[in-house]
């Protein structure tokens, strides 16, 4: 039998729709051809998957979080992805395709950008050809998107250490399906949206109500006739009418689909009262006043508001400017480590005075100046390391090490700080454009708490004023009335 011909092709993206930032094409660095399946191993040679499909790679656009994506920029995209899908069923029919999606992108002037690119791929591909996607848990799963995808699957960890299984499930659990005959290949889909917004940092698989409830998602995925299922906790930084959770669960049993579906999606809702923040949370001023006043360190500080790998601009300096301006910071003797701010004139600017120069810029605040003004920011450059596509700069003020970079990074590894000359572990405060700690920052950290900052992904999200969706929503509003199965739908499969 010849190898099923398998598509690979997606736009990965988590984007805010409350930062004026803007993700392009250009942003989110499209892989075409065989470039699409080096990403991932376990399709390329030797790997798991290699020798199941014949894998073709289409156009694979991915970028760390940012902001929505130009409609111009969108279209270009997206119609790339349809010529390339053309160019292919016109050689022979695809049996399957692997549409790589995050589940949080967002198209300036558009609803569900994943949606619509489902409903386009499908209608080149045709209704015979099998399609699978992994996704984010922070993503966002429409009716559209459900109805369209025949087989979607989602990380079952936050942070997200399954994200390299979780692709290669969706992978694995289309080869298996395509192994069967035409016409007993797609499975029945149970899709629950459930009225709850919340946060990743309140949505941590680290701590309970999500331990227990991501616990019971592989315990349905064995069930007989089940053949996966997910929570979608959602994405709360963008304002559209699909944003809230979704629970779906995929298999030959339509009836067991449904039934555990719903049940776990009642014990998602039963249980909403009880998610919290991952670390204990305040102002800026009362982190930083326990901050200076911990007797252990290195103590961790979320500067939450702008996390970039969240969906924040990233160049937000109202934190900053209230490290580097607070008293009591500089008269206790103590230092921090601020990572960090982009800004792209000033990093250059730092690179070529060198390192040991006396220095004093105005930095940041030129894509979210909504928090606070620029930065002004007076030390000596202590570091240059310049890399392919970054160029970080410490500079050393009297009580605060800025990183100071051309673009805009997340900073989740002790690796990130080292080569930079910082030793984290040694510093006494380290506040850091994050939510929740990755788990080497999470490791290293001897307390930790996450400032509720300003900016694009600010984790007070009454503060934000969604407008577009689904009303009544938990926690922003009044729910006892609220039935949170009225929705659920049963997609049928061919059995
Ligand atoms: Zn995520």
């Amino acid at each position: 039998m010849p190898l099923p011909r398998v598509a690979v092709c997606g736009i990965s993206l988590e984007a805010s729709t409350f930062s004026p930032a803007l993700t392009t094409a250009a942003m989110l660095a499209p892989r075409r051809g065989r470039e699409v399946l080096d990403a991932w191993e376990f399709w390329s040679e030797g790997g798991s998957l290699a020798e199941r499909a014949e894998w073709i790679g289409v156009l694979q656009a991915r970028s760390i979080a940012g902001g929505a994506i130009p409609a111009d920029d969108y279209a270009l995209l997206r119609a790339e992805i349809l010529a390339g899908l053309v160019a292919l069923v016109a050689q022979a029919p695809l049996d399957g395709l692997v549409l790589d999606l995050h589940g949080a992108a967002s198209v300036v002037g558009m609803d569900d950008m994943e949606g619509d690119l489902a409903v386009a791929v499908r209608a080149v591909v045709g209704a015979d050809c099998l399609i699978s996607t992994g996704m984010d848990l922070h993503g966002n799963v429409s009716r559209t998107l459900a109805e369209t995808v025949d087989l979607l699957t989602t990380y079952r960890t936050a942070p997200h250490v399954d994200w390299q299984e979780t692709k290669e499930r969706a992978a694995r659990n289309l080869v298996d399906r395509l192994a069967l005959p035409l016409g007993q290949r797609r499975p029945a889909k149970a899709w629950v949206p459930v009225p709850i917004l919340l946060p990743g940092e309140m949505t941590s698989t680290r701590q309970e109500p999500a331990t227990g409830l991501y616990a019971r998602v592989p315990e349905i995925e064995a069930l007989d006739g089940i053949l996966d299922a997910g929570i979608w906790i959602g994405y709360p930084w963008a304002d559209e009418p699909r944003n809230c959770a979704v629970v779906m669960v995929v298999g030959d049993d339509a009836d067991l689909a449904l039934s555990s579906a719903t049940a776990l999606a009642g014990e998602l809702w039963e249980r909403r009262e009880e998610f919290g923040f991952v670390a204990p949370t305040g102002t800026f001023d009362e982190v930083l006043a326990a901050a200076i006043a911990s007797p252990v360190a290195p103590y961790f500080v979320s500067d939450s508001g702008d996390n970039p790998t969240a969906g924040g601009a990233g160049d937000v300096t109202w934190t900053l400017t209230q490290l580097l301006a607070n008293e009591e910071l500089a008269a206790s003797g103590k230092r921090a480590i601020y990572a960090s701010i982009p800004d792209a004139m000033g990093a250059l600017a730092a690179a070529e005075a060198g390192v040991g120069a006396d220095v004093r810029f105005t930095l940041g605040a030129r894509v979210d100046d909504r928090p606070a003004p620029p930065v002004e920011v007076s030390g000596r450059v202590v570091m240059v390391v310049p890399s392919e596509d970054n160029l970080e700069i410490v500079v050393r003020t009297p009580a605060v090490d800025v990183v100071l970079t051309r673009r805009r990074r997340p900073y989740h590894l002790e690796s990130d700080f080292t080569r930079l000359g910082l030793d984290p572990r040694r510093a006494d405060v380290v506040v850091v454009k994050i939510g929740y700690l990755e788990p080497e920052l999470f490791d290293m950290a001897t307390d930790w708490m996450l400032a509720l900052t300003p900016g694009g992904v600010d984790q007070d999200l009454a503060r934000l004023g969604h407008e577009r969706i689904q009303r009544p929503m938990f926690p922003l509003d009044d729910v006892s009335a609220v039935d949170p199965l009225a929705d659920a739908v049963l997609f049928r499969g061919d059995r």
